[in-house]
């Protein structure tokens, strides 16, 4: 079949490249220039497991090409995906401004049927807006004889193991109120699911709403897990012990109840934002939703609390190591990371900073610039404990798991570990003659 994704972030180019991979004809379009460019060059602009791979490999096959140019993207397609960013405008409301934009360029440049399929995180009520905005310029146009549909069909994958969440996907969801688009979107993902898991046909609204309810589901356990924490490292309890004791509950299960340093990335934060501003425009107060952002808010600024207690208010002369700015492992994304709210506490209050991550140094040196005489990057975790009065972990990454603690000893002033993801065991640390902080485990001194 013939697709054109509009968007290649980390939705879009992993769309386009999945669905080349299936032996279909794919363009990929973006408004970045540079982007475009480079992905010409078979140079990929974000860090995913495995994507560097599949793109040269399809582009080599002659399914994966790249443009600037809507014109040329839908010129041969049947499907016509929209995959740009949602981000949280202003007072919370999801930003639909990219979706418009493409939406008047797809109308302008269309001169066939088309099925415009939005992959985009977008509020209830976006795909009629899409719709209203190409009827409008095909009536501009007088070409009210091109027919279209609108298929809602929101995307689930997890940045970091993307290609493999995208290739075998639990589920897939499709919004359409026509059956004969619902029989060609089953037909474009059927090699995806091979009648294993489902392919869900449901009302556009439904589709729509499907993406925010997943999210802001996923969102409260975490805050959930989080809040218990708190309440363990008060009252004595280990939340590693809670979350066994109740994820093998199989009405709970054991996915998503890690306690940490707070969830962060372009998806949880915008979206939970973007549904409780859904329920207050349509007078359904989200009490829930708005306390896991609170919790969530707050969770951030858990270790820094944490540092204070053990170093005081004014860290002016300290310096700490930072292991992982990335929101999570396995990506270079650093939208909405923990690591932004922390690092920048610490520096506030005079610290400074060495930090490590194996791949987002520099997304974090554009979102530090206004404060980098204070951060220094190093390519190697060791270089980032050198000397300093404590290291703190914010991000999981697989390598950070099992460090060699006589060697942490040796080359940090203090051996004294901020742990916000809990990734070692209280009582090791202990009989190694460290200080270990972490979180819901008790394990203050
Ligand atoms: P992104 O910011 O990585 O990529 C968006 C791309 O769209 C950029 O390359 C940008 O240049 C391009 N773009 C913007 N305006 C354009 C226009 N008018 N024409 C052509 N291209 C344009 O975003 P993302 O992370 O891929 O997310 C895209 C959507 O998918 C969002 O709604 C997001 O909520 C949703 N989503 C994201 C994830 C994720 O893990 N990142 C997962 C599921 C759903």
């Amino acid at each position: 079949m013939n697709i054109c994704v509009i968007g290649t972030g980390y939705v879009g180019l992993i769309t386009g490249t999945c669905f080349a991979d299936m032996g279909n004809k794919v363009w990929c379009v973006d408004i970045d220039a540079q982007k475009i460019k480079k992905l010409k060059q078979g140079k990929i602009p974000i860090y995913e497991p495995g994507l560097q791979e599949l793109v040269t490999k399809n582009m080599q096959e002659g399914r994966l090409e790249f443009t600037s140019a809507i014109k040329d993207g839908i010129k041969d397609a049947l499907f016509c995906f929209i995959a740009v960013g949602t981000p949280t405008g202003i007072d919370g409301v999801a930003d639909i401004s990219a979706i418009q934009a493409v939406a008047n360029k797809i109308s302008i440049n269309m001169d066939k049927y088309l099925i415009i399929v939005n992959k985009s995180t977008v509020p209830v009520g976006t795909a009629s807006q899409i719709r209203n905005i190409i009827k409008e310029q095909l009536k501009a146009r007088k070409r009210e004889d091109l027919e279209f549909d609108i298929v809602s069909n929101p995307e689930f994958l997890k940045e970091g193991a993307a290609i493999e969440d995208f290739m075998h996907p639990d589920r897939i969801v499709i919004g359409t109120d026509n059956i004969r688009t619902a029989e060609l979107m089953k037909q474009l993902y059927e090699p995806f699911v091979r009648n294993q898991n489902p392919i869900l046909i449901m009302d556009i609204t439904s589709a729509e709403l499907t993406k925010y309810a997943a999210n802001a589901m996923l969102a409260t356990r975490i805050s959930f897990m989080n809040e218990m924490a708190r309440l363990c490292d008060q009252v004595g309890g280990d939340i590693a012990h809670v979350r066994l004791g109740i994820g093998t509950d199989r009405r709970i299960g054991m996915p998503f109840l890690y306690a940490g340093a707070g969830y962060g990335g372009s998806c949880f934060p915008k979206d939970v934002k973007a549904i409780i501003n859904t329920g207050s425009e349509n007078g359904v107060s989200m009490d829930i939703i708005a306390a896991v952002e609170k919790v969530n808010e707050n969770q951030k600024y858990y270790l820094v609390e944490m540092l204070l207690k053990r170093f005081g208010e004014d860290l002016t002369g300290k310096k700490f190591g930072v292991w992982g700015l990335a929101f999570k492992p396995q990506t270079d994304d650093m939208r909405e990371a923990p690591s932004i709210v922390i690092i920048r506490e610490l520096l506030f209050r005079g610290a400074t900073v060495t930090a490590y991550d194996p791949e987002a140094i520099e997304q974090a040196k554009k979102v530090f610039a206004d404060c980098e005489q204070h951060i220094q990057y190093v390519d190697d975790s060791k270089k980032a404990i050198q000397n300093v009065d404590a290291l703190i972990v914010i991000t999981e990454w697989r390598q950070f798991r099992q460090p060699d603690l006589n060697e942490l000893k040796c080359h940090m002033k203090s051996p004294i570990i901020f742990d916000g993801r809990n990734q070692y065991k209280p009582n090791i640390m202990k009989e190694n003659g460290f200080e270990y902080y972490c979180i819901g485990r008790n394990c203050f001194v």
